[in-house]
């Protein structure tokens, strides 16, 4: 099949980086893009008019757990002191002994739901670091149905993280300190790199840095290579991981990292806001941001949810500067690529106190190609002849927009995915008319929310003072009780 896009914007590729191609055509055969220009002669099976609308490459979404909003509505708990800017464990480390695992159906639904509302989004791309333990066989066929591109193995760790009866959250080693965790993830990656014509691939991905131990890491490096697959590793995401590797290794978070050999061009860093020289670490003995610089590593940043947490990684532009190669993600819904890199170019900018920071086209390049990059894809995230044919067109003539001077500054400083119209990934329209082609959306929403509420009337279940989530955070406004 093939398919030409004609009539819009085009963002296309001039063999050093992004430009803009007015009135442009993109031609795609197969799985792959055959031309981009202005030549509309070319015949194709179907034509897109894309008049008024911006035609980019698709997204890289480098953080999306495959899971319902269900902690992210908790991450700004407002009822306990978030000690040490404990960043998900404040919702996400349940009470032990008031564990109980989640239902294998709200698992799935979870994860096709998050998966389909980032490439809903715009994310033709998704990195997947793990969420928790269910049917794997079942991830993959989702998977399948949706169209996405995802990078994704089953997360693990050496340690667990527990919140104790009087709300303290402590370490607990796994007793194989992730040995089991580790295998499954390589056995999955033999039996489904490669799926759906390419669409899945394998990463590996050990939990975080401090759940680690090193030579779980040191083990991760070793199957990576023989498997010819990446690495994700959350790092530096709050104070309390930074303080408990200085206490236990000596080490920043980067060091620790560097002498197990974790850090390499095909690692993802995830988050990598706590580096030596951030304002909230006092920590003056090395420079982080130059191993991971000169490792060839990438950071997947997320501004949004750390703006949620009054935090931010100081600052894109820096580490951009200092030649690290930056992707983005959102991690926390909203799982909106585009929405987040507006927040990367103005959370930049009052870092930095630098109003020329963080330009669209910085934060444009890090959503494309730096998360291509980061995954060692250079077919990816470029509309050029050769790439893969994953394609994102954005309606820029709505009143949202106003009159459009120029369609990349517009989608950054205006933009977000409910604009998103056309999703094409590996050469198919997944997308159309901001509908999916594959499947029921509303169904899948009625599924996610009665798995949600279930979820959330359960909280103090596993909550470790046993509140409720109304209790963790109050609604916005008080709710009648009684209407008349
Ligand atoms: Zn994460």
């Amino acid at each position: 099949m093939s398919i030409k896009i004609q009539g819009g914007d085009v963002v296309g590729w001039s063999g050093v980086g992004h430009e803009l191609i007015p009135d442009g055509v993109v031609l795609i055969e197969g799985n792959s893009i055959s031309y981009v220009g202005t030549d509309r002669t070319r015949g194709a099976d179907k034509t897109i008019d894309a008049a008024g609308k911006v035609v980019c490459p698709g997204f890289i979404n480098l953080h999306v757990h495959s899971q319902l909003n269900i902690g992210d509505y908790l991450i700004t708990d407002v009822t306990k002191a978030d000690y040490l800017s404990a960043n998900w464990f404040v919702f996400g480390a349940p009470a032990k002994e008031k564990m109980t695992p989640q239902p294998a159906q709200g698992m799935a639904i979870g994860r096709k739901f998050a998966l389909f509302s980032a490439l809903r989004n715009g994310a033709t791309t998704i990195l997947d670091p793990g969420s928790g333990p269910g049917d794997f066989d079942g991830y993959v066929e989702t998977v399948g149905q949706l169209g996405a591109r995802v990078f994704f193995s089953p997360a693990y760790r050496s340690s667990d993280i527990f919140t104790d009866p009087q709300g303290k959250h402590y370490y607990e080693p796994r007793p194989d300190l992730g040995r089991k965790g580790l295998e499954a993830a390589v056995d999955f990656i033999r039996k489904y790199d490669g799926a759906h014509q390419g669409r899945l691939q394998g990463i590996l991905c050990p939990g975080q840095a401090e759940t680690c131990e090193p030579s779980l890491l040191k083990e991760t490096v070793a199957a990576a290579k023989e498997l010819g697959v990446g690495i994700h590793i959350h790092a530096g995401g709050n104070l309390r991981e930074f303080i408990h590797i200085v206490y236990n290794y000596r080490k920043s978070i980067v060091e620790y990292l560097a002498d197990a050999g974790v850090l390499g061009s095909q690692t993802v860093l995830g988050h990598m806001v706590y580096a030596a020289g951030h304002s909230r670490v006092d920590y003056p003995f090395g420079d982080e941001l130059k191993l991971i610089a000169d490792a060839g590593a990438s950071v997947g940043h997320c501004p949004h949810k750390y703006a949620k947490m009054a935090l931010a990684l100081e600052s894109f532009d820096r580490y951009v500067e200092r030649g690290i190669n930056v992707g983005l993600g959102t991690d926390t819904y909203p799982l909106d690529i585009i929405a987040e890199m507006r927040y990367a170019s103005l959370i930049s900018r009052l870092v930095d106190r630098k109003y020329p920071g963080a330009r669209p086209a910085a934060v444009f390049n890090a959503a494309t190609i730096g998360g291509a990059r980061a995954l060692g894809r250079g077919d990816l995230g470029r509309l050029s002849a050769g790439a893969k044919a994953d394609v994102v067109i954005v309606n820029l003539r709505t009143t949202r927009y106003g009159p459009v001077r120029d369609p990349v500054t517009a989608l950054v400083e205006y933009g977000c995915g409910a604009d998103v119209e056309t999703v094409v990934v590996n050469g198919e329209i997944v997308i159309d008319h901001g509908r999916s082609t594959r499947i029921d959306e509303a169904e899948l929403l009625a599924q996610a929310e009665a798995t949600a509420k279930r979820a959330w009337d359960n909280w103090p279940n596993r909550d470790w003072a046993g509140r409720s989530a109304e209790d963790i955070i109050p609604p916005a406004f008080p709710v009648r009780k009684n209407s008349s």
